[in-house]
């Protein structure tokens, strides 16, 4: 239901129903009121027709008392009341259809009949002297003053309705007891009083008093026996019972039997409530349904004093409360109209208050689908909420315009970089689990914009089964974690069936309260990359293995090299490098562990001479045979070396002056023992002398040792030659 209903059917609501009720109450209490005085009226109207029946009735009944005081009546002589009744009927000029006397035995006298031979009693047949006269035992006012009144009250009474044994007319007998002279019950004087007359009587009232009313009233006499009279049906009127002829069936004495309808018949059992009201000498009103017209109806009815009659009046409830229905219909029109106007009023009010809000609907619908034109008519006046809002919301749709209009940009220059870095892009909202994969994330799997579906699935159904338990990892510890961006490789599979390598980068995006809400990112395909890397790798892999194999070599060759650099080539024994190289590892022993050594020097003698005698050659063959001798005479531990010329130094490790004095003298004899010649020696041989020295507490370097054995060998030089020598210090 929308804003504008609402505001409608509140005021309605709020308003209309209070009024509503106000008017029904008004019209009720008015209606109700007009009903009420319709019926009293109605009720006053019967009553004075009761009134004036009454009046007529009584006058009726003094007047037939006053016959029955009359001398005429009290001699119940023929000869002198019906000479009296004719000419009371010309005087009364019709009030009364006759006048006459039943004695006791029942037998009646009229003025217009009577039977002469029968003392002018009526009889059947008047004309004969022997015809029965008739009689009035079968009448109920008979019965009652002459029949029954055994102790001879004196009394009057009002018939209800008979017809005439004699004239058949519908009539009343107005009745009243006959007294003789001697004071005894004689019979009785009645007067007939013709139903037309009483008829004319009642339309004349019903004229009067309802002139004003269109109304089909209907009134009524109902008699204590329940007899309707002045009943527009006549089958329910008093009548003469007749055969399918239309002969007037008789009863055993000859009469015509008569035949009335009673109220106490009737189908409404509401007439029979209000009958024995009327017995009760009660008047008021009934509703009933009134079964011939099929009209709700109402009966009025009030007692007519000093007679056994109430009269009736029946009409229908429409006539009754036609003028309350009027005022009903009246009011109900001023209210619908009232209604209308009110309800066009609350929905002019509606749309004044809703228009404005509608248009501003209008245009954040427009903004929800993404229609940007603003419509920057003012939804209110200035001065109002309605203005303020739109003026609010004409300022929020120009910022989110703006935004728009920025992402859009940003949108923009994302797409293009995404094309210039030929990216597939994938957004995952996890809310509804949704993702969207870019035309480029399909293509670069070798997929159609329109195939595979947007959801999670796609994504695992063609990532490598290997990267399954590590990708789902990864997306939990992203989600639960504050890490905000990603970057993995990972293999997907291609429509074509092979897998390609891909680079995925992506970033979270997280609400307030930190919980991931989506996550975004990147495609790069890196098939390419990853095989070049693999290439790479391989080729990078060979070269190490040929460095490493040629790195080797070379180490064996600068091995071979410094060994090389280490020897005399000559003579197959360390260099002075060698010597050195030793000699600081050995002196370095000492200085820290006292580990000992000698050093023996030794030196060709005259050698000189030698070269200049038997040539260089020779010099170095014989070099060759000194050194190898000594060589072969050393100990394991020790090392010869070439000092120099023809000089060379032994290192003995561990080995005293003086052992090492001993060594010494023993190797000078065995070079001496080589005997190669030497002819500008004395001693006509090759020989060698050695100077020798014991590392000392004082010898920061060898050097020192060495310059001692030096000073030496120079000694054993000195001292002739072919000799070791030692020097104590
Ligand atoms: P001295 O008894 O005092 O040692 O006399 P000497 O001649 O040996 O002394 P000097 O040290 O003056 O001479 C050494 C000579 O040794 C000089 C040089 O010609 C010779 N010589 C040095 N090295 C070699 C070599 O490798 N081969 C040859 N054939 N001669 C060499
Ligand atoms: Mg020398
Ligand atoms: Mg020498």
């Amino acid at each position: 239901m929308n804003l504008r209903y609402k505001i409608s059917l509140s005021l309605i609501f709020t308003t209309l129903v209070p009024v509503s009720l106000i008017i029904f109450f008004v019209l009720w209490h008015v209606t109700d009121d007009a009903e009420k005085n319709a019926k009293q009226t109605l009720q006053n109207y019967v009553q004075l027709t009761a009134s004036k029946l009454a009046d007529e009735f009584n006058a009726s009944i003094r007047e037939i008392e006053l016959y029955a005081q009359t001398q005429e009546v009290k001699s119940m002589d023929p000869n002198l009341f019906l000479p009296f009744f004719s000419r009371e009927l010309e005087r009364q000029s019709g009030r009364y259809e006759k006048l006459y006397i039943s004695d006791k035995a029942g037998h009646f006298y009229l003025p217009f009949c009577g039977n002469p031979a029968l003392n002018f009693k009526c009889t059947f047949d008047d004309t004969d002297p022997k015809s029965l006269p008739k009689h009035l035992k079968a009448r109920e006012y008979w019965q009652k003053l002459v029949g029954n009144n055994k102790h001879e009250k004196a009394m009057s009474y009002l018939s209800d309705p008979v017809i005439s044994y004699t004239t058949e007319v519908k009539q009343l007998i107005v009745a009243s007891t006959v007294f003789g002279f001697d004071q005894k019950l004689k019979g009785m004087v009645g007067a007939s009083i013709e139903w037309s007359r009483i008829e004319s009587f009642l339309a004349n009232l019903q004229a009067n008093i309802f002139a004003q009313y269109s109304w089909q009233a209907k009134m009524m006499l109902i008699s204590r026996s329940g007899t309707y009279w002045y009943h527009w049906d006549p089958e329910k009127l008093v009548h003469l019972k007749r055969d399918e002829n239309g002969i007037i069936i008789k009863d055993a004495e000859d009469l015509p039997i008569s035949v009335s309808t009673n109220i106490y018949q009737a189908p409404e059992a509401e007439l029979h409530q209000a009958h024995k009201a009327m017995l009760a000498k009660q008047s008021g009103y009934i509703e009933f349904n009134a079964s011939d017209t099929n009209e709700d109806s109402y009966l009025f009815y009030a007692p007519i004093s000093s007679s056994q009659y109430s009269i009736a009046l029946q009409v229908s409830e429409r006539d009754v409360n036609e003028a309350s229905y009027e005022l009903k219909r009246l009011y109900l029109m001023v209210f619908i109209l009232a209604l209308c106007v009110f309800m066009i009023a609350a929905v002019l009010i509606a749309k004044a208050i809703t228009d404005p809000i509608s248009r501003l609907v209008g245009q954040a619908n427009r903004l929800k689908q993404g229609n940007y034109t603003l419509d920057k008519t003012k939804a209110g006046s200035e001065s109002d909420e309605l203005g303020e809002l739109s003026e609010t919301f004409i300022q929020m749709a120009t910022v989110i315009v703006d935004r728009q209009k920025r992402l859009e940009q940003s949108e923009e220059r994302f797409e293009l970089a995404m094309k210039g870095a030929n990216d597939g892009l994938w957004d995952w909202h996890l809310a509804d689990n949704s993702v969207y994969y870019s035309p480029r994330w399909k293509k670069m799997l070798g997929y159609g914009t329109d195939e595979l579906d947007s959801h999670p699935s796609t994504y695992f159904n063609l990532l490598d089964p290997k990267d399954h338990k590590f990708i789902q990892k990864e997306i939990q510890k992203i989600r639960f974690s504050d890490k905000d961006s990603f970057k993995h490789k990972l293999r997907m599979r291609h429509k074509s069936g092979g897998y390609i390598h891909i680079l995925t980068r992506g970033i979270v995006v997280r609400n307030d309260k930190g919980e991931a809400t989506r996550l975004v990112g990147t495609h790069l395909d890196i098939s390419e990359q990853t095989h070049t890397e693999e290439k790479i790798k391989k080729l990078n892999e060979d070269l190490e293995k040929t460095v490493k194999e040629r790195t080797l070599k070379l180490e064996v060759a600068n091995r071979h090299l410094n060994e090389l650099a280490m020897r005399d080539m000559l003579l197959n024994i360390g260099n002075r490098r060698a010597l050195e190289k030793d000699l600081n590892k050995i002196h370095q022993a000492y200085l820290t562990h006292k580990t000992l050594y000698s050093i023996v020097l030794f030196d060709v003698d005259y050698f000189k001479k030698f070269n200049d005698f038997y040539g260089h050659q020779a010099g170095d063959e014989a070099l060759i045979q000194v050194v190898d001798c000594i060589g072969e005479h050393l100990k394991k531990a020790d090392k010869i070396y070439r000092y120099g010329g023809e000089e060379f130094v032994c290192v003995l490790p561990n080995v005293t002056q003086d052992e090492a004095l001993t060594m010494a003298k023993n190797l000078i004899e065995k070079v001496a023992a080589l005997t190669i010649e030497h002819q500008a020696s004395h001693y006509q041989l090759v020989t060698v002398s050695a100077g020798c020295a014991e590392v000392m507490a004082q010898d920061k370097t060898w050097e020192q040792v060495v310059s001692r054995s030096d000073k030496a060998l120079y000694s054993a030089k000195d001292a002739g030659r072919n000799r070791a020598s030692l020097i104590i210090e």
